[in-house]
């Protein structure tokens, strides 16, 4: 990245892969299965009416692991980019951890929803949730038993997609840490910076279906790359 020096606005896409160094299970990994399911039976709005008491129970597995887990150097380079950084700066998550909150970032857009969010379907508010929801433990705002995880299924729309398409407009620079570019629509957002003028980077443990989209891709585990790479970001500043 040689002309890095002109950057000021950064757009940072996350995915299951920036965790993957914490111990958090990404979701192609197990040769096609996720965590010993098939997603279209945990992850989808007809498995949850189908079967709802199987995707609260996997869901619960995750929420309660997920808290066992820390996070790793990738997500505390981003927390210091986020503090140091005098740009704007987004951290878009597909990731429904906690991991980037808990290694200090701040400006963090979750699109797919939170792990240790649940949402309740008939007031529509949203509480922070980090016990199990299977034995439907009431609203705390209106009493009724109708939680579910906070967690955009497939073939739900992303959280916040206008936010996001605002800061790709101001983009100088997006760059895609671990993420296997196949999701829709996170993965068509390198195509929308390019269009924008923005620089695109992208740092993933192997090529992925997204890699020719991407100015430079820089190929190693994300524990290395990402701090390597704040590091040069900042020095340029
Ligand atoms: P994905 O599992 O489809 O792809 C992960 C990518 O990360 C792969 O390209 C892989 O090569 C790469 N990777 C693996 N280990 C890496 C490492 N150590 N360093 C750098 N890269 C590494 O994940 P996705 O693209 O995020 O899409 C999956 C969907 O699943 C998302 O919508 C997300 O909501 C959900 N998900 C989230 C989590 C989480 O919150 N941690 C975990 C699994 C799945
Ligand atoms: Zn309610």
């Amino acid at each position: 990245m040689a002309v890095m020096a002109s950057i000021r606005n950064i757009v940072i896409l996350t995915g299951a892969g920036i965790s993957a160094e914490s111990g958090i299970d990404t979701f192609r990994g197990g040769g096609g299965l996720w965590e010993q399911h098939r997603v279209e039976d945990v992850a989808t709005p007809e498995a949850f009416a189908r079967d709802p008491d199987l995707v609260l129970r996997f869901y619960d597995m995750r929420r309660a692991a997920i808290q066992t887990k820390e996070p790793n150097p990738a997500h505390t380079a981003l927390a210091r980019l986020d503090r140091e950084w005098p740009g704007e700066l987004l951290i878009v998550t597909q990731n429904v951890d906690d991991l980037h909150e808990r290694g200090g970032a701040r400006r963090v857009l979750h699109m797919h929803g939170e792990h240790l969010n649940a949402w309740c379907t008939a007031c529509d508010r949203r509480h922070r949730w980090t016990a199990p929801l299977i034995a439907r433990p009431p609203c705390p705002a209106c009493g009724s038993s109708a939680l579910r995880p906070d967690i955009v299924w497939f073939g739900e729309m992303p959280y916040r997609m206008d936010e996001i398409y605002g800061a790709l407009r101001g983009a100088d620079l997006f760059v895609s840490i671990g993420t296997s570019g196949a999701v829709y629509p996170a993965a068509g957002l390198v195509r929308n910076a390019r269009e924008l003028g923005a620089q695109t980077l992208e740092l993933n443990l192997e090529r992925s279906q997204g890699s020719a989209w991407f100015a430079e891709t820089r190929l190693g585990p994300a524990s290395e790359l990402v701090p390597a790479w704040v590091e040069e970001v900042l020095g340029a500043g």
